[in-house]
């Protein structure tokens, strides 16, 4: 089972370093599909990576990656424990936000990873990454910290750290938000724990309908 994730992770690294899917791996950015324990209970995805991400290959190393680490402490977690990726894995030029005909054709890669680690809880790190499970939340002050079923999972809306770097009050509320994930991780487990043999049970502690989550 660990080493179906690893491989399957593997071929998702691999796809995404010859992937010609959108414009953006035509450029000169660099690929960054994302890295993390295969077997992680939660999945942070962000939005795209950035200058720094690109040079090094890495997701979440600069400044915003930087204040990511520091969260994750008031979660009692360590980033070799999570998994981290993004919602494009190649750098818009610029970094401006990833377009539309973008995120969709990237979508698979994503896809494929939370496939392979089947997290409990995917947290969704600003709004390109929350618009994919929620694509008519206008704002995340409406849902950031609340949760959401997803196919056997909780998705859990946050800010992005980069709003953070510029609006000194968001750090306050990203605190708190991680310091609430490892009781929303105890949630999803107890709920997996007792969903029937076949997978087939109810999603966990619903807080909104999962039809209101028309991913992929
Ligand atoms: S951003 Fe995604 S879809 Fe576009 S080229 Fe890179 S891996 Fe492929």
């Amino acid at each position: 089972m660990a080493d179906d994730r690893v491989n399957a992770l593997q071929r998702v690294r691999e796809e995404v370093g010859r992937c010609r899917l959108c414009k953006l791996g035509t450029g000169r950015a660099s690929p960054v599909p994302g890295e993390g324990n295969p077997a992680s209970a939660v999945m942070f995805i962000g939005e795209a990576p950035g200058f720094y991400e690109d040079r090094q290959g890495k997701p979440f190393v600069g400044p915003a990656g930087q204040l990511l680490d520091e969260l994750l402490q008031f979660a009692g977690l360590r980033r070799e424990e999570v998994f981290i990726t993004n919602v494009v894995k190649h750098r818009p030029p610029g970094n401006r936000d990833p377009e539309p005909d973008e995120l969709e054709a990237c979508e698979g890669h994503l896809r494929a990873q939370m496939s392979a680690i089947s997290p409990l809880v995917i947290v969704t790190l600003g709004r390109f990454s929350l618009a994919k499970f929620m694509p008519n939340v206008r704002t995340m002050r409406e849902v950031h910290g609340r949760t959401f079923p997803y196919q056997g999972m909780l998705v859990c809306a946050m800010y992005h750290p980069a709003a953070a770097l510029h609006q000194q009050r968001l750090r306050a509320t990203l605190e708190q938000d991680f310091r609430a994930l490892p009781m929303i991780i105890a949630r999803a487990r107890a709920s997996r724990a007792n969903e029937p043999a076949n997978g087939s049970g109810p999603a966990a502690a619903p807080e909104q309908s999962a039809e209101q989550m028309p991913l992929f």
